[in-house]
């Protein structure tokens, strides 16, 4: 039960986090702009701008251009306040960002293990990086990874790049760093960054496809990452495509990433007697009819997934991104045909078809913007944990 002193800092809780998100992203702003979206009194407002003012995370910057009267003074939002670790496990590589309130890079660390690592190797080694990275203000950790993720208990509960099954990565963390440490899917943690900070901006229902050594999902509901009842929801790349198709790693015949990713690209380098993806690509690229088809037949199969999710889903948007977006240029037009030549047409009315913005680093950015949303959320979307 809150007594009247616990509901007088509710109150300014929830007040001061209606200013501090308007600010960061519809700001800077007049005082007055300021008061007419949250609706809150001006005397509350100025004591909440003072105060946030006096801790560093708004600032007062320039002036307002006005044709009458004196310019009025605009309160801005200061991203570099505090930052999160963003951090990326990989098969063989460890990424690492030190990340601020915007999404912007401000230090980065890289270090490689050998495969198959064992969970305390790879702890120490996270905790290695968020000493290197250290700075002011640390909000926490974000740690993005491959493979089915519970992310209320922080567990990684099976992730085959790194031949893992249930191992607990937040809580041994936790203690050792003395931190707040959140663990999410990679796409996830991608599908996030680029809601927040890249191509997923405007949109409130997206879906975020990435290609690479798989096809992975992320898919945006109402403006929030919709994670399934276990946190499974995503794995578009094992939608079947054809019962009768080629084994899926998965142990699935016929599955998208069967057809569209780089397993796909590297069966089709061998049976064209191609060293390697690379020189596939140098191929497609020097007119090499077979090389071209290659890619063609996969923006298809990637195209014939989008549009089932399509369908499913009626997104406003499809942002493609992943590892092999290097090659988009070679796929793209295949891709792009497929899903809106396809598609159910109310489902693909007015679909935007878009490039993911933030590359490799998406994936650390989007595992500290998971810390950073902690901090943003107002007092009455706190979540247990
Ligand atoms: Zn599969």
């Amino acid at each position: 039960m809150r007594g009247p002193k616990g509901d007088q800092r509710f109150i300014r809780d929830y007040n001061r986090g209606l200013v501090v998100n308007l600010l960061r992203t519809d700001g800077p702003m007049s005082r007055a702009d300021l008061a007419r979206h949250t609706g809150l009194a001006p005397s509350a407002l100025t004591r909440r701008i003072r105060d946030l003012i006096d801790e560093g995370l708004v600032t007062e910057a320039g002036k307002k251009e006005s044709s009458t009267g004196r310019p009025p003074t605009l309160v801005s939002f200061n991203p570099d306040y505090a930052s999160a670790i963003g951090v990326k496990i990989e098969r063989t590589r460890l990424r690492a960002a030190r990340v601020n309130l915007s999404g912007e890079v401000r230090a980065r660390y890289e270090t490689g293990f050998d495969p198959s690592p064992k969970a305390s190797q790879v702890i120490s080694l996270v905790e290695k990086a968020v000493e290197h990275l250290n700075g002011t203000r640390i909000l926490g950790v974000g740690i993005s990874i491959s493979g089915f993720v519970d992310t209320i208990n922080g567990i990684d509960i099976y992730s085959p790049i790194l031949g893992w099954e249930n191992v607990a990565l937040a809580e041994p963390l936790e203690d050792h760093l003395d931190l707040p440490v959140h663990l999410e899917n990679d796409v996830n943690a991608l599908t996030l960054a680029e809601h927040w900070h890249g191509a997923g901006a405007d949109y409130r229902n997206f879906v975020c496809l990435t290609v690479g050594e798989g096809v992975g999902a992320g898919v945006v509901v109402d403006g929030s990452l919709y994670r399934g009842a276990f946190g499974g929801a995503g794995e578009a790349g094992h939608m079947m495509i054809d019962p009768s198709g080629p084994r899926c790693r998965c142990g699935e015949r016929g599955c998208l990433e069967v057809f569209a990713s780089d397993q796909f690209l590297r069966r089709e380098t061998i049976q064209l007697g191609y060293a390697s993806i690379d020189q596939l690509e140098q191929a497609a690229r020097k007119k090499d009819a077979r090389a071209i088809g290659v890619f063609e037949q996969m923006g298809h199969y990637l195209g014939i997934g989008a549009k089932n999710l399509v369908n499913v889903l009626n997104p406003q948007a499809i942002v493609l991104g992943g590892g092999r977006m290097e090659a988009s240029d070679l796929f793209w037009p295949a891709f792009e045909t497929e899903v809106r030549e396809h598609s159910f047409a109310e489902a693909a009315k007015d679909l935007e078809i878009v490039p993911a913005l933030l590359g490799e680093d998406g994936f650390l950015i989007g595992a500290a913007t998971i810390v950073a949303a902690e901090f943003f959320r107002l007092p009455t979307e706190r979540t247990a944990r």
